[in-house]
Order: structure tokens, then sequence, then C-alpha cells
């Protein structure tokens, strides 16, 4: 499996690799695949690394919608959702390289520029007297258990010149559940900076009720597996409508994902969801298409 010594060791270890990757406590042969995928990531992270360096990225923005009857076409808020504008192979999504960058800690450089081009457009939204609500800006694990990153988010809302209360944090319930109370520290200064603080995905992580309970949390996102399934499938009829019912009783505003349907809409609705964000309402735009849309609705 190699013909130098320093290539048979590197193709040993690339099958250690993978042997670990699935489970540890197993073998593996090299094959020539191996190689190749190792390859492949080795290749998509410079490109990767040359696209922060460059600024190929975009952010596209998802507006979220008020659900109580008669308020339908309220703007509760917009999510900042990131693209990367490859010159070869054009628009990615984010799911194509956000692990990667988290693996190879590019995560780091991303995360600082979506939250400072989010505040930007906020900025420039609230200048132009549109008010979308908090800008929503997600956030990796890397990100919040980076040292200071809670003095990086409000220097950069210092930076330009946005409210606290213009931004909201989507965190995940495994960055919640991990080491409680420094979380509980850093979410109560994010908070009082008047920062939103929401759990995105809620239902797909490991969050611990007595946990949760303490932590100053504003808003839970249920996640859109659930969403999708509802009102046919009676698993995630009874999920979704626990966690509605658990953020009512919490005092919590609940958003339903990736609500498609009218059928959909209406189930949510009915459950006493708050608000919701999905293709029905309106998909992701480029940021410029978004602010023609605000525009074209206060027309
Ligand atoms: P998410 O935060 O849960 O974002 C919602 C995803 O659902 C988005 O996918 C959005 O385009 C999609 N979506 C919205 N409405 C619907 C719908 O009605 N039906 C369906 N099927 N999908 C819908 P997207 O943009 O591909 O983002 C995927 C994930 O990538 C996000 O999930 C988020 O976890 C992550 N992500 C996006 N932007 C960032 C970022 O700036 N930083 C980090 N760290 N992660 C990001
Ligand atoms: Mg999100
Ligand atoms: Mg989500």
């Amino acid at each position: 499996h190699g013909q130098t010594p320093a290539e048979l060791i590197k193709h040993a270890d690339l099958a250690m690799y993978e042997a670990k990757s699935q489970g540890r406590a197993a073998w593996r042969f090299f094959e020539p695949r191996m190689a190749a995928a190792a390859y492949a990531a080795l290749e998509m992270e410079s490109r990767l690394a040359r696209a922060v360096r460059d600024g190929e990225f975009v952010l596209h923005f998802q507006p979220q919608f008020a659900l109580a009857a008669g308020a339908e076409a309220t703007l509760v808020g917009v999510e900042a959702l990131i693209r990367w504008q490859d010159p070869e192979r054009g628009l990615v999504l984010p799911d194509a390289f956000i692990p990667l960058a988290e693996e190879r800690r590019l995560i780091l450089p991303i995360g600082r520029w979506v939250l400072a081009e989010a505040l930007r457009c906020a900025v420039r939204w609230r200048d132009a007297g549109f008010a979308p609500g908090p800008v929503a800006v997600n956030v990796s694990t890397q990100e919040f258990q980076s040292p200071g990153f809670v003095e990086g988010v409000a220097q950069a809302l210092r930076d330009s010149g946005a409210r606290g209360d213009m931004l909201e944090l989507e965190l995940t319930e495994r960055m919640l559940m991990e080491d409680v109370a420094t979380v509980r520290a850093a979410l109560l200064r994010l908070r009082a900076a008047g920062v939103r603080i929401a759990v995105d995905d809620f239902g797909t992580g490991y969050t611990s009720l007595a946990h949760l309970k303490h932590l100053p949390v504003d808003r839970l996102k249920i996640d859109r597996s659930f969403i999708a399934d509802v009102p046919g499938d009676a698993g995630s009829v009874a999920i979704a409508g626990a966690i509605v019912n658990l953020g009512q009783r919490l005092h919590l505003q609940v958003l339903a994902e990736g609500v498609e349907t009218e059928a959909q809409r209406a189930w949510v609705a009915a459950q006493g969801c708050d608000a919701q964000q999905g293709f029905l309402a309106g998909a992701p735009l480029p940021a410029a298409a978004f602010e023609a849309w605000l525009r074209a609705r206060r027309g």
C-alpha cells in the first residue's frame, strides 16, 4: 500500500483514522478511496481558506412571521443564512462546508464575518426605516466556546452601531447543555446587552429540562423535521405540540421552522405557536432581493 516508507505510514494512518471514525476498536485495510477522500477534504480546506481570505461568502435572509390571528403579516425577525459563492462551483449551501470549517477552525473568522455583515445589514434596514425585527445569527459550538466570544459580540455591536436588541443568537441544545454554569453566565451577559437567545433545531438535541429552566433563553425554534410531518404523523404531532406547550409554560417564544404548507401553518397556529419561518411564508433571499421585498411591503 505504498512505494516509500513515508507513503506506507501515511496510508496506514488513513486506515487507522477510518477505523477510529467508525467507532474505534476496529481495524481497516488501506484502500485508495481513503486517500482520495482525504485529498478531497484537503483541497476543500484550501479552497475554504481562500474563500475566507477573499471574502467569497454572502448572506441570504429569511423572514419570520407572527402566527396570531390577524397578525399573520407581521414580520417578527429575519434569519441570516450563509452561502459560499465559489467561483468554480457557484452557490454552496452551509451544510456542505460548515462541518469542515468547524473541523479546521475556519469557523471562527467565518463567524466573525457573518456577525459583522448581519449587523451591517440590520443597521442599513433600520436607517432606511424598515423594521424587520432582530436579525438572527447562527453560532457554532466552537465560536461560542472560544475565549472572548461575548466580548466579540459586544464589540461587533459597537462597531456596527446596532443596538443589542437588533440581534438574536441561535444556539443549539448541545451548546447550552455543556458546562451549564459557564453557559448561563455568558447568556446573562449577552442578555444584559439586549441580545436575544434562541435555541435552534429544538427537539433534536439533548436538552436537560432541569437545565433549560435555569437558562436565560427567549425562544425555542421547533426543528423542521417535526414540522414536516404535522398534522398527519401522530409522533410529530405529539412532539411539536409538547414543545409548544413547554415553551408557553416556561414563558418562551416558540417558532416553527420549515413551514411549507398551509396545513402545517394552520396546525402550528392552532397549537399557539408564536411565529413561523419557512418556504410557505418566504424562502431565504439575497440581501438585495430581501431589501427590495421590504421596500415593496412598505409601499
Ligand atoms: P438552520 O439554522 O436550522 O436554518 C434553517 C435551514 O432550513 C436553512 O437551510 C433554510 O434555508 C432551511 N429552510 C427554511 N425554510 C425551509 C422550509 O420551509 N423547508 C425546508 N426544507 N428548509 C427550509 P440552510 O440555509 O441550508 O442552512 C442550513 C444550516 O446551516 C442552518 O440550519 C444552520 O445550522 C447552518 N448555518 C447557516 N448559516 C450559518 C452561519 O452563518 N453560521 C453557522 N455556524 N451555521 C450556519
Ligand atoms: Mg438557524
Ligand atoms: Mg434550525
